[in-house]
């Protein structure tokens, strides 16, 4: 074997060519990043699930006209607390929970108060 050799990351062939090269062909390359993708979608798919379910009541609220909602009536529609896409501590100590372009947060410790989301701005990348 020579010094250096490389091998197929999908098959574990030995690879001839240059020394760059990390698959035999576009099979085994394709075979690789099919394995890789299939993993990422089985571990993402039930966490976008819970995400979409959570948003999709929210939203249903927020169009019928109720930004307020008692907690236990998300909980019975299967809202899940423990899915969000970001949260933020407000100024008064609120902790403020994002969902794509929506925000909530509990008032009175029993409901829960349901907003567009009130993005700050970006910050300016110049030099
Ligand atoms: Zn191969």
């Amino acid at each position: 074997m020579k010094k250096n050799q490389t091998f197929c990351l999908q098959c574990g062939l030995p690879l001839v060519g240059r020394a760059d090269k990390k698959y035999c062909d576009d099979g085994c390359r394709n075979a690789y990043h099919n394995a890789r993708m299939m993993d990422a979608n089985r571990i993402c798919r039930p966490y976008h699930r819970s995400l979409k379910q959570n948003y999709g009541l929210l939203a249903e609220h927020l169009h019928a006209g109720q930004d307020v909602v008692h907690k236990d009536e998300l909980l019975l529609q299967g809202f899940d607390p423990k899915f969000t896409t970001c949260m933020e501590l407000l100024h008064d100590g609120t902790m403020c929970y994002g969902l794509y372009d929506l925000e909530y947060f509990e008032q009175n410790g029993r409901f829960i108060k349901i907003r567009k989301a009130q993005l700050p701005t970006p910050p300016r990348w110049g030099r």
